[in-house]
């Protein structure tokens, strides 16, 4: 199985990104923050409770979100691979990524994080935040503090791959195809 971890902070292009690469690869795109927010539209209680969080930018806890994270993996039926987009966010769910990848005899194939400078980053959530109905892309204070969310608590999970030689930085400034260029010439080597 190929299984990418699109990494990145807000703002990065990892759910664009994503979507030109399951089309290419074949593979599953599983976005926790998508997830979320259907269970918002739904009403569920997973969506009540991510909500609180999400509307403050801060990070849904880890049970809650390895839980759902989990759950949604079991759901697709011999799968060339995942694509998993914003998650993991934090250690805690990298590690238990990887036991959960492990115990269905897989693992984590790459880490491919984009690099984009901050002030980009602001500029891309604020013209998202006009187009979409997200709320917490319309706040300016919103962005600035899951931007700092990013930095304090997520950041770090960049290591955690590095250490086991599955991380690759990309260039993430540029046209879409150009970045998706990029993604594509690193996947292949694969
Ligand atoms: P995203 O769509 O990836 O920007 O995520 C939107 C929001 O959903 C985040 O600001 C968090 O509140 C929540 N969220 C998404 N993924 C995670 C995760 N892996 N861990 C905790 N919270 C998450």
């Amino acid at each position: 199985m190929l299984n990418i971890v699109l990494f990145g902070p807000p703002g990065a292009g990892k759910g664009t990104q994503a979507e030109k690469l399951i089309v290419k690869y074949g593979l599953v795109h599983l976005s926790t923050g998508d997830i979320f927010r259907s269970n918002i539209k739904g009403e569920t209680e997973l969506g009540n409770l991510a909500k609180s969080y999400m509307d403050k930018g801060e990070l849904v806890p880890d049970s809650v979100t390895i839980k759902m994270l989990e759950q949604e993996v079991v759901k697709h039926e011999s799968p060339k691979g995942f694509i998993f987009d914003g998650f993991p966010r934090t250690n805690n769910q990298a590690n238990a990524l990887s036991v959960f990848l492990e115990s269905i005899n897989t693992e984590v194939s790459v880490m491919l994080a984009l690099d984009v400078p901050k002030e980009e980053l602001v500029k891309r959530l604020l013209l998202r935040g006009e187009k979409s109905q997200r709320a917490d892309d319309q706040d300016a204070s919103i962005i600035e503090n899951r931007i700092r969310v990013y930095l304090e608590q997520t950041a770090v999970v960049a290591s955690y791959y590095e250490e086991k030689n599955k991380y690759q930085s990309i260039n993430g400034l540029g046209s879409i195809n150009e970045i998706t260029e990029r993604l594509y010439r690193v996947i292949d080597l694969i």
